[in-house]
């Protein structure tokens, strides 16, 4: 047989989603892919059946129905401060992971350089490679995740098409301050580059302030904005994302998308659209919990040996794993992952899917707290009593 695609071999399936599969199979806790395992709110649910009985079930308008888009209008100049055209200026996507890639299919030259901050979400990666982007990484250094302005300079050059930025982030949490992203944005027009800013999970924050860089001055017609329901309103399988743009922009996208995917899936568009126009109370609950579960998983981890600092934002700890190696008798993430799910029953990212040179990860893993209390204190249960056997706790 002829050989497949060599794009398609330089890059692996996703660690993140592989994690889950492994946790089932061991009938593990899932702090590894990032969903909630509690009940998605009742509203959007029902929102949702009623959109089936409505009979909402062929395709729907490709570049998203129009009720969901003007939703989307309306809660982006109200939560956001973006000012945005629903019929020209949003494509509705299967989830903001087909947003991103659309984008940068949209965008992408052969040549051109890409800037990612990381460690990153691991999609970031095929996603470059997928568009023929070249990437520049960009670290953020640990504990607070902060970048040298100087490295971010020396990042941009003629070639960089685009910047990635990901506030409030997965996997370190960081929530990027006004001052950072005036710097980006300075360069980004200085280099005459687009920013795409994955904004998903603005409503789970716990320090800071989420600053939308579409908003600062010489952004908006540059700048790419990604969101979803997906983390918001705790409905992942659903697949509704979107991306925010100008016109000229937009046209790109909204045809690569049409062509990839078509549409998102019809009812959970117009339950969407529901959704988008919750009280704040919803969104305060939902990070009220999340503030307590963060609180939770920090002291866990802190106590059984970890290092590991509050996320600011987002719903992801990375933890620094060197103390605990020897102790578990590994030598890199994989095999840290691998035995802390053997004598936990506790799903973990390896740290090396965040990063373009795996070693840079071989000290960390990933863990989620996007669960309800009864998963967490089984954790707890679990930690404590194999961590009480190699003489921690
Ligand atoms: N964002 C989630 C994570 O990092 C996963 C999203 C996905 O699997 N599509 O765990």
């Amino acid at each position: 047989m002829k050989e497949l695609s060599k794009i398609t071999e330089s890059f692996s399936e996703s660690v993140i989603r592989e994690m889950t599969r492994v946790c089932d199979a061991a009938g593990g806790y899932n702090l590894s892919q990032g969903f909630p395992d509690f009940e998605s709110p009742k509203e959007i649910k029902e929102a949702a059946i009623a959109a089936i009985h409505k009979e909402y079930n062929q395709y729907p308008v490709t570049f998203g129905e129009p009720e969901l888009r003007e939703a989307i209008a309306k809660k982006a100049a109200r939560y956001n401060g973006i000012q945005c055209d629903p019929d020209t200026e949003i494509t509705v996507t299967c989830g903001s992971t087909e947003a991103m890639i659309a984008t940068l299919k949209a965008i992408i030259n052969p040549g051109d350089e890409i800037i990612v901050f990381e460690p990153f979400y691991e999609n970031y990666g095929p996603d470059g490679i997928l568009s023929g982007a070249t990437p520049r990484y960009v670290t953020l250094n640990a504990p607070d995740w902060s970048f040298s302005l100087e490295e971010l300079e020396k990042a941009f050059n003629k070639k960089t098409k685009a910047i990635i930025i990901n506030t409030p982030n997965n996997p370190t949490g960081k929530v990027f301050s006004r001052e950072e992203l005036q710097q980006i944005a300075a360069l980004c027009v200085q280099w005459d580059t687009y920013a795409i800013t994955d904004e998903i999970y603005e409503h789970i924050l716990y320090e800071g302030e989420h600053i939308s860089l579409a908003t600062l001055p010489g952004m908006k017609e540059r700048t790419v904005t990604i969101n979803s329901i997906s983390k918001t309103y705790s409905v992942t399988g659903w697949r509704v994302g979107w991306a925010i743009a100008d016109k000229k922009i937009t046209q790109r996208i909204r045809k690569v998308h049409d062509f990839l995917t078509v549409g998102a899936p019809t009812p959970f568009q117009h339950a969407a659209s529901v959704a988008l126009a919750f009280p704040n109370e919803y969104y305060e609950t939902l990070r009220a919990h999340y503030q307590k579960a963060r609180a939770f998983l920090v002291g866990l981890l802190r106590e059984a040996g970890f290092k590991c600092a509050p996320p600011e934002g987002a719903y992801y700890i990375i933890a620094d794993t060197s103390t605990l190696m020897a102790e578990l008798d590994v030598d890199n993430d994989f095999s840290f992952s691998s035995k802390l799910i053997e004598v936990t029953g506790v799903a973990t990212v390896p740290g090396s899917s965040f990063y373009s040179i795996p070693s840079k990860g071989r000290n960390q893993v990933r863990f989620c707290f996007c669960k309800k209390w009864e998963t967490l204190f089984a954790v707890e249960k679990a930690f404590k009593k194999y961590f009480k056997e190699i003489g921690k706790y």
